[in-house]
């Protein structure tokens, strides 16, 4: 299966458009917002409109960058997000991508998933993975996007210091092909460092309209049943609250949405309007 279609998000979309078309997107982007909204989707989108070579409404949807973005197999979008600890600790660059492609492939079974296990992270082998692909040419467009969902799950310790210094180059001044997306649910929990070098972007809670699109897609509405979320449209809409990413997880969402409250609560009594840079775009 493809990505599932990106619904809503209008807003936001068109400030992406308008800033590509004066070229002023930030090279390093923040996105945040609550759990479960599409974050990881919106920003995908945003890699696919970057990459597109069609004609505007940019993405076309149909040139050969758009098709392999949906399907997940362009080589100049990356996703990354937790994953487990592989059995080789020592993961080269190569292992980690085939990790990947084959943890994008589970994803794309529906294009409809819920937050990775607790015990999983974005390890030293996956920073070493983006800073090692980042410093490429662009395989097939004119130039990369890196997506890295559940930013706050990055590890940097453990004799990580050499990677963490370098990806904290690459996001202070990335390649001028390359644009980088972190999403991120509890931006509190970001390390400080990631933090202060990304423009941050929030990403609100979608209209009950948008919600119940993104409820009838095939996908969505196999892997929401799955889940053991309510059957009536209505009620699971209600119970989504904006967020449909919610229904996928049952009782784990509840606790990891008290957690990010907590930490938001806790970050916006702290000094929270000096934590992300204040581009504007
Ligand atoms: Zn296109």
């Amino acid at each position: 299966m493809p990505l599932l279609p990106l619904h809503g998000h209008k807003t936001l979309r068109s400030r992406f458009d308008d800033a590509i078309a004066r070229d002023a997107l930030p090279g390093s982007l923040l996105l945040h917002g609550p759990l479960g909204v599409g974050k990881q989707r919106l920003a995908l989108w945003l890699g696919q409109r970057l990459l597109c070579s069609g004609v505007d409404p940019r993405p076309c949807g149909r040139c050969q960058h758009c098709r392999y973005s949906l399907a997940g197999t362009h080589p100049d979008l990356h996703w990354y997000f937790p994953r487990p600890r592989l059995k080789d600790s020592d993961a080269s660059p190569a292992q980690t991508e085939e990790d990947f492609r084959d943890a994008i492939n589970d994803r794309l079974k529906t294009g409809a998933y819920g937050p990775p296990p607790p015990e999983e992270g974005i390890l030293v082998n996956t920073i070493r993975a983006i800073v090692f692909s980042a410093a490429m040419a662009p395989a097939l467009a004119a130039r990369k996007v890196y997506v890295v969902g559940d930013a706050e799950r990055m590890v940097m310790r453990d004799g990580a210091e050499e990677s963490a210094g370098a990806f904290l180059k690459l996001l202070e001044e990335p390649p001028s092909r390359a644009t980088i997306i972190l999403t991120t649910s509890e931006p509190g929990a970001l390390i400080p460092t990631i933090r202060s070098r990304l423009v941050a972007v929030r990403v609100p809670a979608l209209g009950a309209s948008d919600v119940e699109a993104v409820l009838a897609e095939p996908g969505m509405r196999d892997a929401v049943a799955a889940a053991g979320a309510p059957s009536r449209v209505d009620e699971q809409v209600r119970v989504a609250n904006g967020a449909p990413g919610t229904l996928l997880s049952g009782a784990e969402w509840g606790d990891a949405r008290a957690r990010a409250r907590r930490l938001l609560d806790a970050a916006a009594g702290g000094a929270r309007g000096e934590q992300s840079r204040p581009g504007r775009f």
